[in-house]
């Protein structure tokens, strides 16, 4: 395990490569616009983590719709720190649930284990990130933010 700098563009391609047996299963349409210089100094392997199981989610929100299946990722640099948006429009979060689905264990899913967006937020945090999620009844979005001038551990 060791810190590292990498490419946001080349991270999102091999994350869809491996996801595509669910997006095709799904039939979501991932829509990407990530500004090609964005990087990030710090462990890959975590943050690939992170953005499998935030894209995995928002499949599994869009499994139960018939059709207009979208996903949308953002990457872009502003104000000094790259800001990373992943946005379905499936099912909403209602407002009382925006902070809870980040504590360890809480899950809607039959079979889920709840642990997904606890750990998301604790490697984002190492990494001197931020993590927040904004639901209206069209979309539903996670927006992290990494500041490279305060770095990692
Ligand atoms: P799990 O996926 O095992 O349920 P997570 O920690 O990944 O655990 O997610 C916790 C809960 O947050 C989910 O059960 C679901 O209720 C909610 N959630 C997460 N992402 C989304 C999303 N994109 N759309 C709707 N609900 C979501
Ligand atoms: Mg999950």
């Amino acid at each position: 395990r060791k810190s590292e700098v990498f490419n946001f563009q080349q991270l999102f391609e091999e994350i869809l490569a491996f996801l595509y047996p669910n997006i095709v299963d799904v039939n979501a349409d991932i829509q990407c616009r990530i500004d090609p210089s964005c990087e990030l100094t710090g462990y890959r392997d975590e943050i690939k983590q992170v953005f499998i199981n935030i894209i995995s989610n928002a499949l599994d929100a869009l499994h139960r719709k018939a059709s207009n299946k979208i996903i949308a990722i953002d990457v872009l640099q502003a104000d000094g720190a790259t800001h990373v948006s992943i946005s379905n429009n499936g099912a909403c979060i209602p407002p009382d649930l925006l902070n809870v689905i980040f504590e360890p264990f809480f899950t809607t899913k039959e079979l889920g284990t709840g642990i997904g967006l606890f750990v998301c937020k604790e490697i984002i945090e190492r990494h001197a990130g931020t993590i927040t999620c904004e639901s209206t009844d069209e979309n539903t979005t996670f927006i992290m933010q990494f500041s490279p001038a305060t770095g990692r551990t």
